[in-house]
């Protein structure tokens, strides 16, 4: 897929963000300078759905209130089909490690092949590399500190 010039440069940036981490923010400024504007895609599970999903979702809005060129989603089907629905012809993914970029190589390829979307990978900034969602979850729910890992 060509990228015509006078289109507005939209990416998608999908993830669970359960919840939005430090790492995310990261991911998401450093791609608003590559893009014209960037939609946050929370994965939603409606089965899923707790009081602490809840909580998290509140926080990522809390967390992307004000910023100019950024929009969240909250969508529960296929992310190609997310993309096509904002008109977005990039995927923004954050990589920190060997697994994260075996996994992401895989996502990117596969849809690449059922759409054209094309994946623009960020490597972590070494300072994030190590925070995870599901690491602050656990911190959490034994009611650790873990102001330092999200915004
Ligand atoms: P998913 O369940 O789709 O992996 P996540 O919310 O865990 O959703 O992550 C969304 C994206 O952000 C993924 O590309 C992931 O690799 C990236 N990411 C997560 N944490 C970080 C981090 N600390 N630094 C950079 N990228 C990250």
């Amino acid at each position: 897929m060509t990228h015509r010039s006078h289109e507005p440069r939209v990416a998608i940036f999908p993830g669970s963000f359960n919840p939005w981490t430090k790492g995310h923010q990261s991911i998401l400024e450093r791609g608003l300078q590559m893009f014209d504007s960037v939609v946050v895609m929370v994965g939603v599970n409606p089965l899923k759905s707790s009081p602490q999903r809840q909580q998290s979702l509140e926080h990522l809005h809390r967390c992307l209130d004000g910023m100019e060129r950024v929009s969240i989603l909250e969508w529960d089907g296929l992310t190609v089909d997310a993309a096509r629905s904002v008109g977005a012809r990039f995927m923004l993914r954050g990589v920190r490690s060997v697994a994260d970029f075996e996994y992401e190589r895989n996502l990117a390829d596969v849809n690449h092949m059922i759409s054209g979307l094309e994946t623009v990978l960020l490597i972590s900034y070494p300072e994030y590399s190590m925070i995870s969602s599901s690491v602050v979850r656990e911190l959490q729910s034994h009611g650790a500190d873990v102001s330092q890992f999200i915004p």
